[in-house]
């Protein structure tokens, strides 16, 4: 029976481990020395042997033999991690996809019960920076006073959203990217071993396709095998790799660029109709921004002679700033897609945002200072009993209706908005993070009006929980001197002109959304991020 590659090429001892040479000889170390530590956080990429060395250091932690670097793969507690990543005293939750709170509670508390039959009881929490505030809470305690038989192994992508009192009281391994060098090694090894007839150039497509995951790297590569029925060549690689229809793909980007929205949605649903994943096309049309944003930047194009050329025409056809917010749009979507039943929605709305960028130019032109008279600015100040319903504008400073009798805390200056999401964000990121998603926040009497965009359903769901919404309350009341009820909207704007929304919306969240994405580890999100940073501050300092 055929066996996924990824599955089959996991890494099953410690020297497996592909370019994680350091952290395989102090993990190895340590276990022969007999130097455990109650938690082990390990961080690093996605696809790099996190979960992997997880599950070995359980194996490790737990053979009958052990601890032991070499565990005997015979026993029970082997053979079931071996088998299901899981034994019967061996637990592993992905905390991305179980975000319960009882279901991390219970999880930290099982583990502070005696094991059943092994050594340890070992709790793997994967993604555990998704953990909810009262499940770090458990955690944290339980680390604080760890039972002599109770074992963590945290593994994350975004090591900046764990609390810095969990992250002290781990052990932590730093795991590092691949270069397209190591995963193509290791690729032509597999292939060999495996009688994939592979070329070399065809392996580098992969390598490079996999963005510094291996595990993505062995999955194309099974793909790969898979259709060509065996030989891989670099005419079946870019087969592979270009599930999406390119040409389709740049004519989204071409309709887009022109403004036309019914353009660009027929592209994107011929796109998506073919049956690619929706977070693929996603994925590739970013991708294609930031080659185009490359090329508008001034670099030559690396592509071959037709295709730089097309490129080229294509990138002439969007201005600078305006490829610059497409592409933090992108992210953006990039983001949330993991997050919703319906990555597909998100696309939509990304594609109906991006086509409404090249109205955006008036404004900034307005803006520029050349042109004469500023547009209106938002409505700014409570808009209660308005009638219009809500607006979607950017982020409006309001001055609270203050209590005499309570002595403003606020430092004069800073607008109490900004406040409440510096608390906010001094107290937990991630939901200062999810609050910075709002399209706007506003007091509107005793209530802090927060509303989302109905593609923000995914953080304004996050916020709902208890925890969450105690959470705003309390920074609230700091922030504004007083109690404050804390209510979330969702829902499109009242004249249901999405395409205005985007166009009013970008330049504030962009900024406010660099906080939450400045910290992606995705080496191509990161590089992006570093290109934002530039025309953030210039964007600025127009205002
Ligand atoms: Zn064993």
């Amino acid at each position: 029976m055929h066996l996924a590659l990824p599955r089959k090429w996991r890494p099953r001892v410690f020297e497996d481990l592909i370019g994680q040479e350091a952290v395989a000889r102090t993990l190895s170390n340590a276990i022969a020395e007999n130097r455990v530590a109650s938690a082990y956080l390990l961080t690093g990429p996605r696809g790099v042997g996190k979960t992997s060395t997880a599950r070995m250091l359980a194996r490790a932690l737990n053979c009958d033999r052990g601890p032991t670097v070499r565990p005997c793969g015979e026993c029970a507690s082997c053979r079931e991690i071996l088998e299901r990543g899981e034994s019967l005293d061996v637990h592993e939750m992905d905390a991305a996809s179980n975000r319960k709170i009882e279901n991390a509670r219970e999880l930290i508390e099982t583990v502070r019960y005696a094991p059943q039959r092994d050594r340890f009881r070992i709790a793997i929490i994967d993604e555990v920076h998704m953990l909810t505030t009262e499940a770090f809470n458990a955690l944290l305690k339980t680390l604080e006073e760890p039972p002599p038989y109770a074992r963590f192994i945290l593994a994350s992508t975004e090591l900046h959203k764990i609390p810095a009192t969990i992250v002290s009281r781990c052990q932590r391994f730093a795991f590092r990217a691949l270069n397209v060098k190591e995963i193509a090694g290791h690729l032509e090894r597999v292939a060999r071993a495996e009688k994939i007839d592979a070329t070399p150039r065809a392996v580098r497509l992969l390598a490079e396709a996999a963005e510094g995951s291996l595990r993505d790297a062995l999955s194309l590569l099974d793909q790969a095998a898979t259709l060509a029925g065996g030989a891989v060549d670099e005419a079946r690689c870019a087969e592979i790799l270009a599930l999406i229809d390119r040409p389709l793909l740049e004519a989204t980007i071409s309709a887009v660029a022109a403004g036309d929205r019914a353009a660009a949605v027929a592209a994107l649903s011929r796109l998506t109709e073919g049956g690619a994943d929706p977070r693929h096309v996603l994925k590739e049309l970013i991708g294609l921004l930031r080659r185009l944003l490359v090329i508008a930047a001034g670099a030559t194009s690396d592509a071959a002679d037709e295709e730089g050329e097309r490129l080229t025409n294509l990138a002439r056809a969007m201005p600078y700033e305006n490829l610059l917010r497409a592409l933090s749009l992108g992210l953006d979507a990039q983001i949330q897609a993991p997050r919703v039943e319906d990555p597909e929605l998100i696309l939509q709305m990304l594609i109906l945002k991006l086509a409404e960028l090249p109205r955006l130019r008036d404004i900034e032109d307005a803006l520029s200072g050349a042109a004469p008279p500023a547009p209106p600015r938002p409505p700014v100040g409570p808009t209660r009993g308005s009638g219009a319903g809500p607006r979607i504008v950017s982020l409006v400073s309001v001055e609270p209706e203050m209590d005499e009798s309570i002595p403003s805390p606020r430092p004069a200056g800073v607008d109490p908005i900004t406040r409440f999401q510096d608390v906010l964000d001094s107290k937990r990121r991630v939901t200062a993070a999810q609050v910075g998603l709002a399209e706007s926040i506003r007091v509107e009497g005793d209530e802090l009006v927060l509303h989302f965009g109905i593609d923000r359903a995914a953080p304004k769901e996050a916020l709902e929980e208890p925890a969450a919404k105690k959470l705003l309350a309390e920074a609230a009341r700091e922030a504004f001197g007083r109690p404050l009820r804390v209510v979330l909207k969702t829902g499109p704007p009242a004249d249901g002109d999405l395409g205005k929304a985007a166009s009013e919306v970008p330049r504030a969240t962009i900024a406010r959304e660099r906080a939450s994405s400045r910290a992606e580890s995705d080496p191509m999100v990161r590089s992006a991020m570093e290109l934002f940073r530039g025309e953030l501050t210039e964007v600025k300092e127009e205002e």
